[in-house]
Order: structure tokens, then C-alpha cells, then sequence
């Protein structure tokens, strides 16, 4: 058996191979997203029996349907926001609180938003014992997004819209960047859009596979759906 110490050698050893051969030799160029991803133990936001495979090249699965996206992923997006350590981050889709631990690296403050309770309060909490003081992770229906604490630098969504919900959009700031998967229920594309004035630039990223956004500006709740409908 391993102590606590060298299991923790372990994981660090797999999270500096993780970012060598998943991300920089993918292309992620920028030294904050690294530095982060090398900093926030993946480890402790996946269930217990999936410990083994925490720092794979892959999403995984985390209650509820939902998953925990690929490590890769995680980068692309957070690179695609230009944080400045001084933004203000709302995140829809806290899920197991992994990239909003990231966000928190880069960023001033991050409100997360999650539609389960279960899996908010889970998050907060792996989020605290991390000593994650910046993120405040909040219930509710993000395709709403978050307006008490409007107008955000950066708004990242970490589940799939039909389309950009226009609420979104309005609560970026002035030079905001949104990124967020958007398109059909089971493939969809990663849109970024910047705001300059009342102008909304929007650029396609790559192709993605998201879990749904469920909500008023998302899709419906298939298991709300009654059969004879
Ligand atoms: N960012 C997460 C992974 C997200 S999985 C992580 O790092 O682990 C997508 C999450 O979005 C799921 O937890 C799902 O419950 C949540 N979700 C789906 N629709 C939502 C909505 N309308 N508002 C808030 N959260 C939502």
C-alpha cells in the first residue's frame, strides 16, 4: 500500500504527464491554463471507483447522467477565455466543480451555476477543503444565467444549447468572451463570442460532445416528459 504522501507523488506525476501529452502537445500554449491544470488535483472531483483512471484522456461519469470533461477540453475552453487575473467568471454547469476549481486559478471570482442540488453541494465542498475561496457555486437554471452578479468578463458553458441563450449573452461585460457548445443533442460545435459594444462577434471553434442544457433557454427535461405527450 501506498502512504497518502507518495500516493499523492503519484498523482502529481500523473498530472504532469497529463499535460504534457494531452495538452501541450495538443497546442495549449498558454502558461496560466497550464500552471492550472497542473495545479488542481483532478483526482478529488471523480467518484471514488474512477480514482484509477482520474487523469485519462477522456470525459467521465459522475452521477446524474452527467460527466466530467476531458482534461483537454477543460484547457481548450478555459485558454479560449483570455482570463486576466481580475475577471469576473460565471460558469453554467458546475457538475463535479473541476473547471470552475480551474476558473478560480485565473481568474478574481467565479459564480457556477448547477441545476442538481446534490451535485452543487458536492462541488462547494470539494471546492472549500481545496481552499477555493473565489468560486460560489449556486442552484438554479443557468440558462438563465446569473443575474444578481451581472455583467461577467467571461461566461463558459459547460452544456449543450440549441443556441446561444440570449440571456448569456446579454450578461457579458464590455469585451466579454463567451464560450459555449452549441447545436443538435448529440454532437454540436464550440462557439466563442465576444461582445464590443452592443456587437456580438462569433467564431466556431470545433466540434464537441456536451451533456444538455436543461432549462428555459436550453432543452427540455426528457424525464419530466410525460409518455402520452
Ligand atoms: N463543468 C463540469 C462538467 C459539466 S457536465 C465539471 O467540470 O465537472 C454539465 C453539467 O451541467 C451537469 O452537472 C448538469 O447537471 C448541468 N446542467 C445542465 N443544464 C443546466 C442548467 N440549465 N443550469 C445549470 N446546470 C445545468
Amino acid at each position: 500500500m501506498l502512504s497518502d504522501r507518495d500516493e499523492e507523488g503519484e498523482y502529481t506525476k500523473e498530472r504532469e504527464r497529463m499535460v504534457r501529452s494531452q495538452i501541450a502537445a495538443r497546442g495549449i500554449r498558454c502558461e496560466r491554463v497550464l500552471a492550472a491544470m497542473r495545479a488542481v488535483p483532478r483526482h478529488v472531483f471523480v467518484p471514488g471507483h474512477l480514482l484509477g483512471s482520474a487523469y485519462r484522456d477522456s470525459p467521465l461519469p459522475i452521477g446524474h447522467g452527467q460527466t466530467i470533461s476531458q482534461p483537454y477540453i477543460v484547457a481548450y475552453m478555459t485558454q479560449m477565455l483570455e482570463l486576466e487575473g481580475t475577471d469576473r467568471v460565471l460558469e453554467i454547469g458546475t457538475g463535479s466543480g473541476y473547471q470552475a476549481a480551474i476558473l478560480s486559478q485565473l481568474a478574481a471570482q467565479v459564480i457556477s451555476v448547477e441545476r442538481f442540488p446534490s451535485l452543487a453541494k458536492e462541488a462547494s465542498q470539494v471546492l472549500e477543503s481545496l481552499g477555493c475561496q473565489n468560486v460560489r457555486v449556486e442552484v438554479g437554471d443557468g440558462s438563465l444565467g446569473w443575474p444578481a452578479e451581472a455583467p461577467y468578463d467571461a461566461i463558459i458553458v459547460t452544456a449543450a444549447a440549441p443556441h446561444i441563450p440570449q440571456p448569456l449573452q446579454e450578461q457579458l461585460a464590455e469585451g466579454g468572451r463567451l464560450v459555449a457548445p452549441v447545436g443538435p443533442r448529440w454532437t454540436q460545435e464550440l462557439i466563442r463570442i465576444r461582445r464590443t459594444g452592443d456587437q456580438y462577434h462569433s467564431d466556431s471553434l470545433m466540434g464537441v460532445a456536451f451533456v444538455p442544457l436543461i432549462g428555459e433557454h436550453g432543452w427540455q427535461d426528457r424525464g419530466s416528459v410525460r409518455r402520452w405527450e
